[in-house]
């Protein structure tokens, strides 16, 4: 979920090997993982979230997690993608998902 909306689901099998939501994503990056070197800095995610205290009143348009995401392009701006079933049992909302041809 982000900003109140489920923006990505599948099965957990499914959704850990092909991640498709880019704040999904990002989330499963910064797992802290044993392999990584001892004190490595954990991957964060660049920027804010949107302000709680606007999530019951009307979100800007366009995507909620543009601001902070890697793959933004204008049309994320323009409208919110809605959840979708992309693929069989797995729903996710962006125009611009992890896999496909790179935003532009
Ligand atoms: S719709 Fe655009 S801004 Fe939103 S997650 Fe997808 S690529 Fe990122």
């Amino acid at each position: 979920m982000y900003a109140g909306r489920i923006v990505e689901q599948a099965p957990a099998a499914r959704l850990f090997g092909h991640v498709r939501m880019p704040y999904t994503q990002a989330l499963l990056e910064a797992i802290p993982r044993l392999e990584r070197p001892a004190h490595a800095l954990l991957p964060v995610i660049g920027g804010r979230p949107p302000d709680a205290a606007t999530l019951g009143r009307q979100l800007p348009a366009g995507c909620p997690f543009a601001p902070r995401c890697r793959r933004v392009a204008g049309d994320c701006l323009a409208a919110a993608p809605p959840l979708a079933e992309h693929e069989p049992g797995h729903r996710w909302a962006c125009w611009h998902p992890v896999g496909a041809a790179d935003a532009g």
